[in-house]
């Protein structure tokens, strides 16, 4: 467990007559700007501002959070372990390259730093780290746990994974080799066959049973008291699933869902019974991978509760380059008429993925993710219009975590021109994802400290169920059904850091600079 108990220092305050900080809350008044628009004759469109006024209220007491991870023994969850061990303690191991020292790199929350304002004297730009903007936990702060049907501690595990410096793993493997992972609920249909023989960690049971819900529940609750937590995260980072096929009556309502679990029906996934044993303890449940685990019933079971879900999968590599290049390429004019994305890894990540279900998984989750910037770009596409999209994936046992991502972008530029970009993208997959899993540690805790309402309001409320905001760390953002998709990086960014504003009573970051413009 930490040495230290959580604390937060405000970095700066908000002097305007729409903030208020209170000893529990920062409570502000914001304005949001929207445009309506209606469809007037002749294809014709009449735009109309709008204005909508919302109270924010921020809970300034920052908890003391566990993080439960679904899948501990893996690459990407013993990776992420060391990395908060080795930040806490801040540490230096030496490389062939030198010393090196424990960071936050690829974290937007812990990395990264956004536009506060000008300077009123200089009129220089003043940025400030993303994490001071709220008072959010630190990550050094989370206590570890989670779950494994492999019974290897999580020094072990690291050692299995192959990713961090021996010099660094020395440092960090006495404390992990006391972290053992609690068994896990295996259903062995819904993984790959090739995983068979790491599975020694089970508890019985090899169909969603209501017992194997309790036992989960049981979990959650008997780590928060032992470590004396306020609040548990749990992130599944286990292997991909298969698809489950959503079956009326079995996993399309939440009544139908918890029902089938009861029953044992054979189609609900190990990644689903732990979403539903999380909602049912009020925790919120974050999907790392691509399968479908918030099933229709899951989703309801989340809404009536109230409790938050987040998904899915990781978004780390490949993608992430994907939805940012895309989206420059159709919003600079070029048109995009194809994508071939190839892969070669040799972790037990593209074990599992050279089975062809699983793959199927990743490959749905990959393949959607330019269609909305597609979509909006009605200049260069016809309705329905698509860019060819292929994805491969092949297991290479030699490369290791060390992923391989070849990627061809093919447009037509002026005049029947032609462009080709070609991406060799090349880096251990699991120090891409470990930050990811921070961010969206640090995400879904501070938006449950984030209650608002439109001014009419009597009542405050909080976000949806799910979580929409988190998308920027995922490769098939979940949405509140009926509501759009929006995989485009930078608006997913814009969100985010426009929000953490409206909380603090601050206008959107607009970029417009007019300060400097006017002659
Ligand atoms: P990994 O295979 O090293 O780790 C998965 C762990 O889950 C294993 O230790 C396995 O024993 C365990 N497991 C399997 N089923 C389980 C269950 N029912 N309960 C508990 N534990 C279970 O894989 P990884 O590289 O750590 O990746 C984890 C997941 O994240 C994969 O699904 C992968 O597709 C997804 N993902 C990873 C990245 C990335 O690493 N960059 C990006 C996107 C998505």
């Amino acid at each position: 467990a930490p040495e230290s108990a959580p604390s937060h220092q405000e970095l700066f305050t908000v002097s305007s007559p729409n903030v208020v900080y209170t000893d529990d809350h920062i409570k502000s008044k914001y304005v949001y700007h929207t445009t309506a628009v209606t469809k007037a004759a002749e294809g014709k469109f009449t735009a109309v501002p709008k204005e909508t006024v919302y109270d924010f209220k921020v809970d300034r007491k920052v908890p003391k959070v566990g993080m439960m991870l679904v899948g501990w023994g893996g690459n990407n969850g013993s990776t992420v372990t060391a990395g908060i061990i080795a930040n806490r303690r801040k540490l230096v191991w030496d490389t062939r390259e030198g010393p090196r020292a424990a960071n936050y790199y690829g974290s937007v929350v812990m990395g990264s730093t956004i536009k506060l304002g000008t300077d009123a004297e200089t009129s220089e730009e003043v940025n400030v780290p993303f994490h001071d903007v709220l008072p959010m936990v630190h990550p050094n702060d989370i206590v570890i746990g989670g779950w494994d049907i492999s019974s290897l501690n999580i020094a072990a595990s690291m050692d299995r994974a192959q990713v961090l410096e021996p010099t660094l793993k020395a440092q960090v493997y006495k404390e992990m080799a006391l972290m053992k992972p609690l068994p896990s609920i295996y259903y062995p249909d819904f993984i790959a066959a090739n995983q068979e023989d790491r599975a020694d960690n089970v508890i019985p049971g090899s169909k969603a049973s209501t017992a194997h819900v309790e036992q989960l529940r049981k979990d959650i609750r008997t780590f928060k008291a032992q470590n004396n937590l306020d609040k548990v995260i749990v992130l599944w980072t286990a292997n991909t699933e298969r698809y489950a096929d959503i079956i009326p009556g079995v996993n399309d309502t939440a009544e139908n869902l918890l029902k089938a679990i009861e029953q044992g029906h054979e189609e609900v996934s190990p990644s689903t019974v732990f979403a539903v044993a999380c909602i049912l303890e009020n925790t919120p449940f974050i999907n790392g991978s691509p399968q479908n685990t918030f099933v229709p019933g899951a989703i309801d079971l989340a809404e009536k509760h109230g409790s938050f879900i987040g998904g899915d999968d990781f978004k780390s590599g490949q993608t992430k380059m994907k939805s940012a290049l895309v989206d420059f390429l159709i919003n600079a004019g070029i048109k995009l008429t194809s994508i071939a994305s190839y892969n070669h890894l040799g972790n037990n990540d593209g074990k599992n993925l050279s089975s062809q279900k699983q793959f199927r998984s990743k490959e749905i989750s990959k393949s959607n993710v330019v269609d909305d910037m597609v979509a909006a770009n009605t200049v260069l596409y016809e309705k329905d219009e698509h860019p060819d999209h292929t994805v491969v994936i092949k297991y290479m046992p030699a490369v290791g975590d060390n992923k391989r991502a070849l990627d061809e972008y093919y447009a037509e530029i002026f005049m029947g021109g032609h462009q080709t970009i070609s991406i060799f993208n090349v880096c251990e997959d699991s120090l891409l994802a470990s930050p990811l899993i921070i961010d969206l540690v640090l995400l879904a805790e501070i938006m449950t400290r984030i209650q608002w309402k439109t001014e009419s309001a009597a009542e405050y409320k909080g976000f949806h169920s799910v979580l929409s905001v988190l998308s920027y760390m995922l490769k098939a953002p979940l949405t509140p059904p009926g509501t759009p998709v929006v995989n485009s990086l930078a608006k997913q960014r814009a969100a985010l850091t426009n929000i953490f504003r409206a909380c603090i009573g601050l206008q959107p970051e607009s970029d417009m600079t007019l300060e400097h413009k006017l002659f």
